[in-house]
């Protein structure tokens, strides 16, 4: 078997019986043991065999169907029973969940074959996965880079080979991110189409969960079953699943705004995708989304409010870290927390809390949410004009560990924000984007995004695979490992 397999040639390889399940699993976890990126915070090579053995044992009776014997990894927010679900953080180090996500369960019973949990920033915020309480996460393009965040760890195995497909998060751009500094195509679907059931909660309103692997087509082929309608999460939609329609002649939509202060060679590289489109048989328009420089301060003063509810759970009482020998109550709260979280997790629970508290909550909390409002507004409307969106993913290519780092009070946590540019306005839209890779800057990927009006990732995917039919960027492979 090639080195870098998709989960369509493991699917045929698997129904041609040209290796068994049992197989490719062995495969990919020699790959993760001799792997130094730090991508995985836990390998299951028990349980992964065990899941194996069942899919040979299907696909000799029934042949191959949906993801039987393809091995994935989940990002380490997935809560999963049996195996521990950490969110890379100290807080939940021991903690195993008595229940499995939605997510986890559909994949399950679709027959993928789960080879572990990956590395991520803490509790998902960050934009690098060097906020883990285990420890960085590397760039397979170079080791001294970091993989982007906060999905770097399912990023970076996917793009290193140790698994074909994994699945990640995006309350901001915690898909796309990463899969543009690593690669890959990542998708972050409409707000609403994958259940947020049994995925630790960041940002409640923000929060989706999706897949990232090397080809769009993998992209479409996990989404079937992560998709759909969930009784036990409320903002669940309760639609139809992804179809594949023939593609018509689109409109590109340019958003103008994007282009100002960008990177040259990021802005070259943008263009050749551009003109590739054109050369598909789309055609580029100028649009404008007026109320872009508001979307990254919206969104942190959004996403902190919503996680300074969601993470006052963690009382060191019910689950998670608890202080030693607390002298009384507060005691414990304030210790177990102080012990638990780590410096950026602080710093959103500090931030949120100030934005919701009475006499500043008009001034941030409400304030945002008016923006919110507009941006939504501003995609809509240049949805009636284009069918679609294209944008950088990134402003830069992935970045040397270190650089945007604020552990103490030197540093400047917004410089690590600023990474979200592009990818926050279409998370605050609840719009779905996909980022895939389109060229290379001195040896590192750059990735494209493309945003769809709600509900449209039929539209998104079938764009994304006529261009990678056309193109190879995601099928280059980096050295490291
Ligand atoms: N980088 C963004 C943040 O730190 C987005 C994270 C995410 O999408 N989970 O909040």
């Amino acid at each position: 078997m090639e080195d870098f397999p998709t989960v369509d040639a493991i699917r045929r390889t698997l129904a041609d019986k040209a290796a068994s399940a049992v197989e490719i699993t062995k495969a990919h976890l020699s790959r993760i043991a001799a792997s130094d990126l730090n991508s995985f915070v836990t390998v299951c090579e028990d349980d992964a065999l065990v899941a194996a053995r069942h899919a040979d044992s299907q696909i000799a009776r029934h042949g191959q169907s949906q993801l039987v014997g393809v091995p994935i990894a989940h990002k380490d927010v997935f809560c999963t029973t049996g195996v521990k679900t950490t969110c890379a953080s100290r807080m939940l180090e021991d903690f195993v969940a008595p229940y499995d996500a939605t997510v986890v369960t559909r994949l399950a019973d679709a027959g993928a074959v789960v080879v572990g949990k990956t590395n991520m920033d803490e509790f998902a915020m960050g934009s690098s996965s060097e906020n883990s309480h285990f420890g960085p996460v590397s760039n397979p393009w170079d080791t001294a880079c970091v993989p982007g965040g906060s999905s770097g760890g399912s990023a970076a195995a996917v793009a290193a080979g140790l698994v074909p497909a994994a699945t990640g998060t995006d309350t901001g751009g915690s898909i796309r991110q990463p899969a543009a500094f690593c690669g890959i195509s990542g998708l972050k679907p409409t707000y609403g189409r994958v259940s947020r059931h049994g995925m630790v909660a960041f940002a409640s309103s923000l929060d989706q969960g999706g897949p990232m692997a090397r080809t769009a087509t993998d992209l479409r082929l996990l989404l079937r079953h992560m998709e759909g309608h969930d009784p036990l999460d409320s903002t669940s939609a309760d639609i139809g699943p992804t179809g594949s329609k023939p593609l018509d002649s689109l409109a590109i939509g340019i958003p103008r705004e994007y282009w100002r202060g960008l990177d040259d060679r990021i802005a070259a590289v943008i263009d050749g995708a551009g003109a590739a489109l054109e050369g598909l048989g789309h055609r580029r328009i100028d649009v404008s989304l007026p109320h872009t420089a508001y979307a990254t301060p919206a969104y942190y003063v959004i996403a902190s409010a919503e996680a300074s509810t969601n993470l006052a759970r963690y009382d060191g009482v019910r689950y998670g870290h608890r202080a030693s020998a607390p002298a009384d109550l507060d005691d414990l709260y304030f210790r177990s927390r102080s012990e638990g979280f780590g410096a950026e997790v602080k710093r959103r629970i500090l931030v949120g809390t100030y934005a919701l508290s009475v006499g500043y909550y008009d001034a941030y909390y409400r304030k945002a949410q008016r923006l919110r409002r507009l941006i939504r507004q501003d995609f809509l409307d240049v949805f009636g004009d284009a069918d679609l969106i294209l944008t950088p993913a990134t402003p830069t290519t992935a970045f040397r560990k270190g650089a945007h780092r604020a552990d103490d009070e030197s540093g400047d946590p917004t410089a690590m924000y600023q990474q979200d540019v592009y990818t926050v306005p279409a998370s605050l839209a609840g719009v779905p984007a996909v980022s895939i890779p389109c060229g290379f800057i001195d040896g590192l990927p750059v990735g494209m995004q493309l945003v769809a009006p709600h509900f449209a990732e039929d539209r998104l995917l079938a764009v994304a695979e006529a261009f990678q039919r056309e193109t190879d960027w995601h099928l280059r492979t980096p050295g490291g490992t």
